[in-house]
């Protein structure tokens, strides 16, 4: 059995901590950062991935792959197996998902087992007891998944049999507190790691509401649909297209590098206003009733105003003379 494992690598403290007490004891390490239009998914850039490579490595020493989850990951989150958490979180499908992903790659990195940062009790529906075996077993795991945080107050795994790790240096933290990890990240010497559970946008209480939204409107949705939904204000046409209001000037400069093949870019002609994208729009009024809700949000000093229309390669679809705009009342039943 080699001396070397995959751990499920967040950045946050506890997956740097799982890391660093397992390279304590000369195992070797490799830190897997999964990504998916829902966490992390500006690493989707190649540039941008090398640099955090860099730094993960130069801050705490552990080398990082980048593995991008996207396909199975949105087959996965319309309908997770165990549940969603308290808002469209499928945290232990997401969890089992991470862990076969890693059991999948052993081979290819010559590791023997995967190792996470979870540590038992800490948060209510992912790390209970019962749950940690549940994601042991459904992800294929069963006996190679060590949780080095947690370890000494759960079942020893193979790499423990097998003396691959020593069992009496590994921990048995368990709880909410952070008492312990802040101790641990003092002896190892980190300073500097970010705050615990940021960034998974699934979590979010308002996206959250939109993405299940999206997945019972439009089951086909997919990765650019989970990045647009993330930025802008949103509208629900009554033809059933999907309009999308840049609300600031960081949001209007986003819209046209998150315009796909069949979507419409819509801006005012004659006053200041938002970039707006049209999508999945075939045909009827919703082009027009997009065209309003834009001139509700320009800057309009008189009607009429004209909106212009365009597909991704720049050809025009269609100006529209905007001679009244839709009131607050109308807007707001369409906003999702
Ligand atoms: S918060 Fe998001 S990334 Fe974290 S386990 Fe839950 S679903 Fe997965």
């Amino acid at each position: 059995m080699p001396r070397s494992c995959l751990v499920l690598f967040s950045g946050g403290l506890d997956s740097i901590l799982a890391c660093k007490v397992l390279q304590e004891q000369g195992i070797v390490v490799r830190g897997l950062k999964f990504i998916s239009p829902f966490f992390s998914y500006d690493l989707i850039d190649d540039q941008r991935q090398r640099s955090y490579k860099e730094k993960i490595f130069q801050k705490y020493g552990i080398p990082v792959e980048v593995v991008d989850i996207t396909p199975e990951y949105l087959k996965m989150v319309v309908a997770p197996k165990h549940g969603y958490g308290r808002y469209a979180n499928p945290c232990v499908d997401c969890k089992i998902l991470m862990v076969k992903k890693a059991v999948s790659l052993l081979d290819e990195f010559g590791a023997s087992f995967v190792a996470t940062g979870e540590v038992l009790g800490q948060r209510p529906m992912s790390q209970r007891r019962d749950t940690l075996r549940i994601i042991e077993r459904d992800s294929g795991a069963d006996g190679i998944l060590l949780r080095p945080l947690s370890a000494k107050l759960l079942k020893e795994t193979k790499p423990e049999i097998a003396g691959v790790v020593d069992r009496s240096r590994l921990l048995a933290i368990t709880g909410r507190s952070r008492k312990e990890q802040i101790r641990l990240s003092r002896h190892f010497g980190i300073t500097d790691y970010p705050a615990p559970a940021g960034g998974c946008v699934l979590a979010d209480p308002i996206l959250s509401k939109r993405f299940r939204k999206i997945f019972s409107l439009w089951p086909d949705f997919d990765a650019a649909d989970c990045i647009l939904a993330q930025t802008g204000r949103h509208f629900l046409m009554p033809g059933g297209s999907w309009l999308v209001v840049g609300r600031n000037k960081a949001e209007n400069e986003a819209m046209e590098t998150l315009l796909k093949d069949g979507d419409i870019l819509l801006k005012a002609r004659t006053c200041p206003g938002p970039l707006c994208i049209l999508r999945r729009y075939k045909k009827g009024g919703d082009l027009v009733y997009s065209a309003r809700i834009c001139a509700r949000y320009a800057k309009v000093s008189q009607l009429p105003v004209e909106i212009e229309a365009r597909y991704k390669d720049g050809t025009i679809c269609k100006k529209v003379q905007v001679q009244d705009i839709p009131d607050d009342r109308q807007i707001q039943g369409l906003m999702f």
